[in-house]
């Protein structure tokens, strides 16, 4: 079956509309009608080829919501109609430790939502920037949401669980103080999320101009970390950073500011290298620097569920699709609060 998407034939060239195959559902195979797909800056990196190894065409888009449309034979948990999403996994080995422990996103086998090996046409695996997508059942999400929230759900699939996996990994919660770096898609999820799971959360921004927006998201103090004396007035004193800036910049400032034992992970992905933090900064009080990437399938509905539960989703601004290179550019320039979302039925006019 062909479906329209939208994606670009060359690292070089805007995305534009194309007819893109999909596989007829297999056994365990969940077909799925796209509403919505966010946009996130991974999709913009590798249709740029700014990361390694990007194959072409490429159609990006690992924030994908919508609707069953079919099922194979063997697939028990899902039937048409359901509210689904699909985030930035659509495969991994199934067997190996991590798929064991529901960490598919740590997998070696681990196959990408797009630009992933496939056997399918063409050999790579396409995105949510499209009609329809094909996906076995153990990589499909459960939506509880309200219908109508659908499009901000989107969001959740990557910027979500990226936020989410870290602050409960290291015990984000009532009595720990968390702060969040950066105030972008991922930025403003781990505020909301930190903020709904009871910690004290602390911002960090470099625009005075985003104090008022971060205390709206749920920060309950703000720090323009280009004020030395707003930044010394924390010394010492977070249990856990969680730092969403993607561009090179100085660590040992933030890790400063983690008391004995604190940690901060890392979960923007920089196309060069920050510059190496002091060693003395980690070794005088037990500090950890540390990474952490999307999360697995299982934590994945779990963030889900936790969203639905208290009343959670992104901030968007919801486009056409013949809007998304106008969209990157602006997402460049840091205009947008929070979350781009493709209306996916835009594409069938
Ligand atoms: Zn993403
Ligand atoms: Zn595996």
């Amino acid at each position: 079956m062909n479906v329209k998407a939208y994606g670009a034939h060359a690292s070089d060239l805007p995305l534009e509309p194309m007819d893109i195959p999909r596989r007829a559902p297999g056994a365990h195979d969940v077909q799925i009608d796209i509403a919505y797909c966010g946009v996130c800056h991974s999709d913009l990196h590798q249709v740029r080829a700014e990361w390694a190894g990007t194959l072409f065409p490429c159609v990006p888009g690992h924030e994908i919501v919508g609707r069953v449309s079919a099922v194979g034979a063997h697939v028990r948990g899902f039937k048409p109609g359901d509210l689904v999403g699909v985030g930035c996994i659509v495969d991994s080995c199934k067997h190996c430790e991590e798929c064991n422990e529901g960490l598919e996103n740590y997998c070696g086998q681990m196959v990408g939502t797009y630009n992933g090996p496939t056997p399918d046409a063409p050999g790579h695996t396409l995105g949510g920037y499209s009609q329809s997508i094909v996906v076995h059942e153990r990589y499909v999400l459960r939506i509880r949401h309200d219908a109508q929230q659908l499009a901000a759900v989107a969001p959740l699939l990557c910027a979500g669980i990226t936020t989410y996996s870290p602050l409960r990994h290291w015990h984000a919660g009532p009595g720990k103080k968390v702060g969040v770096v950066g105030i972008g898609g991922l930025g403003h999820m781990g505020i909301k999320l930190a903020h709904a799971m009871g910690a004290h959360v602390v911002a960090f921004t470099t625009s005075a101009a985003k104090r008022e927006a971060a205390t709206a998201l749920g920060a309950d103090e703000v720090v323009v970390s280009r004020h030395p004396e707003e930044m010394a007035a924390h010394a010492q004193s977070f249990d856990l950073i969680l730092n969403t800036v993607a561009a090179p910049h100085d660590l040992n400032a933030l890790l400063t500011l983690l008391k004995r034992d604190g940690t901060m992970t890392l979960v923007g992905a920089p196309a060069t290298p920050h510059p190496s933090p002091e060693v003395f900064t980690l070794i005088t009080k037990r500090r950890s620097l540390a990474g952490s990437m999307i999360g697995g399938i299982p934590q994945t509905q779990e963030m889900l569920d936790f969203c639905a539960e208290h009343g959670i989703v992104a901030d968007i601004e919801l486009i056409r699709a013949e809007q998304i290179n106008d969209a990157y550019e602006r997402m460049l320039r840091g205009d947008v609060k929070y979350r781009f979302v493709i209306d996916i039925a835009s594409l069938a006019q």
